[in-house]
């Protein structure tokens, strides 16, 4: 508390000096208390490192503007001049090996994602991966199990996937069939460099839904920070999660975070909640659990009427 207190004291005037520059210097050194970034710190420091790292590399050397066929050594050199440029100097300690680390990570970046035509996906892949599930296939993201009509569609059979009569507001799945459609998801990107679809061990299924909000992102950040507001029949203006934050939740999730609880996501569909429930859906206020652990059940699921244009952007404080 008395880390939490002297901080609180430091950032709440840096605030209003958002466009201080002296101001901001001092909040920079500030340490952030465990606290304030709550159970999902591990996630939230994680993804922001991902972040720093990323725009690094991208400042040594713009791989995007590389050819197709660049070859190792002129990377190499790239790299190279990039590191000069940037303030570094040759005579450092490991300048060496930092040299080589980025060039090979550079290179892999731009064999992976340049020129690559995406694979098709054949009836033999897709067989493989229902076998792989042993015959019941779940969306490895959100645990969501698909129904026999999904998996008939998904096979090129015809059938009529049926929408559910309740959605759950939080996450708002089901609204569309595409939500409940099997779909076959690269892990990693395919833009950002991941492996195709005879990478088998870069493929899952995945949920139309939890597909289309993962997209390209691989980190918490990368979604828009405001939050999402829902006019909720009985609470009213109730506010909702950015679904890209519950999606990463979702994935990195193994099971309901409830202690005690042995829910997991092979076996059933997971959620995310609040931890505290008169608090905002924030990325630090988030938690994954099973059904039954959903604090206010009876206010998540609602019919499907309830949800046109009831969706709205919320204004943040900063
Ligand atoms: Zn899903
Ligand atoms: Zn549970």
């Amino acid at each position: 508390m008395e880390n939490l207190f002297s901080y609180i004291e430091k950032i709440i005037p840096g605030i209003n000096d958002a466009w201080d520059r002296e101001k901001i210097s001092d909040l920079a050194i500030l340490n952030t208390p465990e606290a304030v970034l709550s159970k999902n710190s591990f996630l939230l420091n994680a993804d922001m490192k991902f972040i720093w790292f990323s725009w690094f590399i991208e400042s040594i050397y713009d791989y995007h503007k590389a050819s197709d066929d660049i070859s190792y050594p002129e990377v190499v050199s790239s790299v190279r001049r990039g590191l000069l440029k940037t303030g570094f100097n040759e005579s450092d300690q490991k300048f060496n090996e930092v040299w080589k680390s980025i060039s090979r990570l550079t290179y892999k970046l731009i064999s992976k994602s340049s020129g690559r035509s995406r694979e098709h996906l054949t009836r033999s892949t897709k067989y493989d991966l229902i076998e792989r599930s042993k015959g019941a296939p779940y969306c490895w993201i959100c645990g969501h199990r698909f129904s026999n009509e999904s998996i008939d569609k998904f096979s090129n059979i015809d059938a009529e996937i049926k929408l559910p009569e309740l959605i759950d507001y939080f996450l708002q799945k089901g609204l569309k069939e595409r939500d409940l459609k099997i779909e076959v998801e690269h892990k990693m990107p395919f833009i950002s460099g991941g492996g195709d679809l005879s990478d088998l061990d870069n493929i899952e299924l995945c949920c139309g839904f939890c597909n289309r909000y993962k997209w390209k992102f691989i980190s918490i950040y990368d979604a828009n920070r405001s939050l999402k507001t829902f006019i909720h029949p009985r609470t009213g203006n109730t506010s909702i999660p950015q679904p890209y934050w519950a999606i990463r939740m979702l994935a990195l999730a193994e099971g309901c975070s409830e202690p005690n609880c042995t829910a997991k996501k092979e076996k059933t569909a997971l959620f995310v909640d609040l931890i505290n429930d008169i608090g905002s859906a924030t990325p630090t206020n988030l938690k994954v659990v099973c059904k039954k652990h959903l604090k206010n059940r009876g206010d998540r699921f609602l019919g499907r009427e309830h949800f046109e244009n009831r969706n709205t952007n919320r204004n943040s404080f900063i």
